[in-house]
């Protein structure tokens, strides 16, 4: 089955509303009808209107990095999936490493987040990986398999169906330390067959699996030519449109 290859970025904490403009206007310009890969960009949720704005009439998608289960009520900060799609957003970055190394943010919330979001039009994309310590302890398949396990439970295949995972090694996040194309492979693979032996081959076969942490212009390719590869979420080199625009093509 083929998979279309997504490239996402992810903007973390960076840009104010007008640098968000003005990337997407220089991004668009780059690689607005280069239909065979999927681009999503993800800024602040300060800027996703400007961003929704600015993306009017394009191929290019837009996400949120965060979402919260419930459908209103006493959340102060918190921000609804109904939110999200008013302000024309269509996927939502959970489980981030970022926000369960710092925000506590846990199995359980993944999982919250994901029971909603699948009830709503939003591409939900779910982050795995594993901690530099648990790699070392040999602890990888434990880790992301669990993380996936207790992200997915509950859900239907076809739920699961609309899931796009990223496999974002914690180690290689922001480090500039890249997992070598076959260290990622052998993860995505393994993560492909434990969905196949769990839900069925034909969802194994079709789901994306996006590799992340520290992808560049210059290790994109090789990581897109792994078999089980089939996209990047990419933090700091998708910053920069001209960059941006590189691993689009790569
Ligand atoms: C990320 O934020 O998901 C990420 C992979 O960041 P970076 O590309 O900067 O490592």
């Amino acid at each position: 089955m083929s998979r279309k290859p997504v490239i996402a970025g992810n903007w973390k904490m960076y840009k104010t509303q007008a640098e968000v403009i003005g990337t997407i206007e220089e991004l668009r310009a780059l690689v607005e009808g280069y239909a065979e890969v999927e681009v999503v960009v993800c800024p602040t949720f300060t800027s996703l209107p400007a961003a929704a704005n600015a993306l009017r009439g394009s191929s290019i998608g837009l996400g949120a990095q965060n979402v919260h289960w419930e459908e209103e009520g006493a959340f102060t900060g918190e921000i609804s999936t109904e939110m999200l799609l008013d302000v024309g957003c269509q996927y939502a970055i959970i489980g981030h490493s970022e926000r369960r190394q710092h925000f506590s943010e846990s199995d359980e919330m993944v999982s919250r987040k994901l029971q909603k979001l699948i009830q709503t039009p939003l591409t939900p994309i779910l982050c795995v990986g594993e901690t530099l310590e648990e790699r070392e302890a040999e602890r990888v398949e434990e880790v992301v398999l669990g993380q996936l396990e207790r992200a997915l439970a509950g859900l239907t295949v076809e739920s699961v169906f609309r899931i796009i995972i990223a496999y974002e090694p914690v180690w290689a996040i922001g480090t500039g330390r890249t997992a070598t194309p076959e260290v990622a492979e052998e993860v995505h693979s393994m993560i492909r067959g434990w969905l196949s032996e769990t839900y069925s081959e034909d969802l194994a076969g079709g789901i994306r699996i996006l590799y992340g942490g520290s992808v560049k212009p210059g290790n994109v390719a090789e990581l897109m030519a792994q078999p089980d590869i089939d996209g990047a979420l990419v933090g700091g080199a998708s910053l920069d449109s001209q960059s941006f625009a590189q691993l689009v093509k790569y």
